[in-house]
């Protein structure tokens, strides 16, 4: 109901915590329109851009106590009903203000475990939640002396990078120094210390890999759904590729992932908002990976439509404003989306096939998001891929074949860079 036609009812307002360059922020108001709920963007930008561009609200998300002032007293005139971090780099701060305005929020503590793979193991361990064996070292350590006595295969990684940035599989001593050399020279050109920063080295996890996207409220966790993984992701490096639902797996396996992936959230403290799980699953069962209190990335929730007509943006927005839920069943038959990834390092000069790629049956969209004349780096020192093919069909092997059979209509022209642009 509009507020014209009831003007008794006040319009709720929603807090939105993205950065400039999300590409999430649009789904996100396009559910609060419906809803008809007022958003306010909180967006990360220095001052002083934030006067040049004119931004009602701007906050460095990098700086979480004084981004919570700010908003605190942003909402002393304009009062939040809630609050909606987007990115993994908000978490904390929505955390904190939901904290200090008394709106369903997590812990703290908990969106700081969330975003750092070596606090999240300690929990998990602690917990009994099946995660791998994990050891600390420091970047200013010998890797050869490690080298000798981590098991193998094992995978080193950096505890605050995203998108499989830095994460590399080493089978014996000889490709562990590699790696953990390959590793430090990234987090130094990202301006680490070697002294200051640990890295991760975990047992390397056989088996499938899924994904699980959830809603906490109030502690207690349901699943939304669960994306297959179709590609192997075996190293050694650990590109995103094809994404599927529903899930393929047995309905046991499939509950006991969500169990898994519940006492995973329980264990660092997530009580409330989306989540988005990562799991392992062998004859052993499931094993976590890592668990973000937002939801899944890029454009991949464009596929998912659940009862009613309902995004996964808007499940979120009801959940944090504590409306009514009419079903939160998934209402697509099959869906699939693949992150395209990079084939190699160069200047994209051109793309073609896209046309066709789109013409393929059942295929909704293909967007190339990465612009012509840009360099693209691959795993594992890049961080993104190129765009997204979506897909709706009957059942999930045929978004699969559908994503697979779009893909193969595109070509990438990649040039080699002058080392003069570099
Ligand atoms: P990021 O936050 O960069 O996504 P992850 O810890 O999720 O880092 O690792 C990225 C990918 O690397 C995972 O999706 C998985 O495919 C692989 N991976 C990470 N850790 C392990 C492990 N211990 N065993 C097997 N595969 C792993
Ligand atoms: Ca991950």
């Amino acid at each position: 109901m509009s507020e014209e036609k009831n003007p008794t009812m006040v319009r709720k307002r929603l807090l939105l915590l993205v950065t400039p360059s999300t590409y999430r922020a649009e789904a996100f108001c396009a559910a609060a329109e419906k809803l008809d709920v007022e958003v306010v963007r909180g967006l990360d930008l220095p001052p002083e851009l934030a006067a040049q561009w004119g931004v009602p609200l701007a906050v460095s998300f990098a700086d979480p106590d004084e981004a919570t002032q700010a908003i605190v007293a942003y909402a002393k005139d304009h009062p939040l009903d809630a609050i909606i971090a987007v990115d993994d780099s908000a978490t904390l701060v929505a955390a904190q203000v939901g904290a200090a305005l008394g709106l369903a929020h997590n812990p703290p503590e908990a969106a700081e475990a969330a975003r750092d793979k070596g606090i999240m193991r300690r929990l998990m361990d602690e917990a009994g939640v099946p995660c791998p064996v994990f050891r600390h070292f420091s970047l200013a350590d010998d890797p050869d002396k490690i080298a000798q006595y981590v098991e193998y295969p094992c995978v080193v990684k950096p505890l605050r990078l995203s998108g499989s940035r830095g994460v590399i599989r080493a089978d014996d001593p000889a490709e562990f120094t590699q790696a953990f050399n390959r590793l430090k020279r990234i987090l130094l050109g990202d301006g680490y210390q070697p002294k200051s920063t640990n890295i991760l080295v975990e047992d390397f996890i056989p088996g499938v890999e899924v994904a699980l996207e959830g809603l906490l409220t109030n502690g207690v966790m349901r699943t939304l759904t669960i994306f297959d993984k179709p590609d192997p992701l075996d190293g050694p490096f650990f590109e995103e590729t094809i994404y599927t639902t529903p899930s393929r797996l047995p309905e046991a396996t499939q509950r006991a992932i969500s169990e898994t992936a519940a006492a995973a959230a329980s264990s660092i403290g997530l009580r409330d908002g989306p989540v988005h799980a990562e799991l392992r699953v062998n004859d052993r069962g499931p094993w976590m990976l890592e668990i973000a209190g937002r939801s899944i990335g890029g454009l991949c929730s464009t596929i998912l439509e659940f009862g009613a007509g309902m995004s996964l943006e808007e499940l979120i927005l009801r959940n944090a404003l504590r409306m009514e839920t009419p079903s939160a069943d998934l209402a697509t038959q099959a869906a699939g989306v693949m992150m395209i990834p990079i084939p190699k390092r160069g200047m994209l000069h051109a793309v073609s096939g896209v046309k066709e790629a789109q013409a393929t049956p059942h295929v909704e969209g293909v967007e190339i998001s990465v612009k012509p004349h840009t360099e693209i780096v691959p795993l594992p020192e890049g961080a993104s891929y190129l765009g997204f093919i979506f897909a709706h069909t009957e059942t999930p092997a045929e978004a699969e074949a559908t994503l697979r059979a779009a893909h193969a209509h595109l070509r990438f022209d990649i040039r080699p860079v002058l080392p003069i642009l570099r």
